[in-house]
């Protein structure tokens, strides 16, 4: 049975619980859309890896096992109504750190993650992948109007510590966006792969490249740069099975020149920081960012997602 056989085969289970939810039976145009097995599973946040590849780097050698996520998340049916594709806006939230004793600005305490969270869903704001931001820009992909992406980059330790069991209290999908080199050498700060496996294994976490080195692409040659596209995806995929659909700049520094080697690697979409929601019109090699500082409050999340 192939992945369509398999969605349809359980769409008679789906029609059940969309009869048994009296305010999805109220909306019923959105929710045959939302079932539409073609949208779902030609987007799949986690794409099984090619063959095993050979890494440039002696400390890869050994042989990784492949990671399946038994969940895969873009199968799950959006909570809140479709609209029109013009009418939805996508908040993407950049976090960083985790920590109620860090002094870094970029440091969130957990209560204030869990707090944000809360908030997100207590508003109906859906949160999808940044695999489905893609298929949406493809035209691929209807989504409700009110949605965010969660994205923490550079994989650092609190990230797994602490911001991934306020995600799985809430059942939200995150993307992480990893910059291999810290994990491959085993930094103090940064995840491990098996923290980066076991986030997987819960179905929520998708991956997304943040590079190899982390440095400031718009100053690297275009030699240096098309390793960190392509070096950062192929160990990422080594590790964990996995293959990161989306690129993510470090320091969000970008040109013409980097935006167009992630486009000729593959990737379906890349990420900067800046303000602005994306649309169906915006941008898909830069596509902005919203920053979540220690100082962000509630009401400043309320503007980002006011209509
Ligand atoms: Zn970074």
């Amino acid at each position: 049975m192939n992945l369509r056989q398999a969605a349809l085969a359980l769409l008679p289970f789906l029609s059940a619980c969309v009869a048994q939810a009296p305010h999805l039976a109220a909306t019923p145009a959105p929710i045959l859309t939302a079932f539409d097995a073609s949208q779902t599973l030609a987007t799949p946040v986690m794409t099984l890896a090619a063959p095993m590849m050979t890494l440039p780097t002696s400390n890869t050698a050994e042989a990784i096992p492949i990671v399946v996520s038994p969940v895969p998340a873009a199968q799950r049916a959006f909570r809140e109504p479709l609209v029109a594709r013009a009418d939805t806006h996508a908040v993407v939230l950049l976090y960083h750190l985790f920590g109620a004793t860090m002094t870094s600005a970029q440091s969130l305490s957990p209560d204030a993650f869990d707090a944000q969270l809360g908030w997100l869903a207590d508003h109906h704001v859906e949160i999808i992948t940044a695999a489905e931001l893609a298929s949406f820009l493809d035209g691929a992909l209807t989504l409700p109007a009110r949605v965010a992406v969660i994205t923490l980059d550079d994989g650092h330790v609190s990230t797994f510590a602490r911001a991934y069991p306020i995600l799985k209290k809430h059942d939200v999908r995150f993307t992480l966006a990893l910059n291999t080199e810290a994990i491959e050498g085993h930094r103090p700060e940064a995840v491990t792969w098996d923290n980066v496996n076991e986030m997987l294994a819960s179905g929520l976490c998708e991956l997304a490249s943040h590079s190899h080195i982390h440095g400031h692409m718009e100053r690297l040659t275009e030699a240096s740069n098309r390793r960190e596209v392509t070096l950062s995806r192929a160990i990422i995929e080594q590790r964990t099975g996995v293959r990161a659909e989306t690129f993510v700049f470090p320091f969000g520094g970008h040109d013409q020149r980097v935006m167009s080697l992630v486009k000729e690697a593959g990737y379906r979409a890349a990420f900067a920081v800046g303000t602005g929601r994306v649309r169906l019109d915006s941008p898909r090699w830069e596509l902005p960012r919203k920053g979540v500082l220690r100082s962000t409050t509630l009401s400043d999340l309320a503007v980002l997602f006011s209509s």
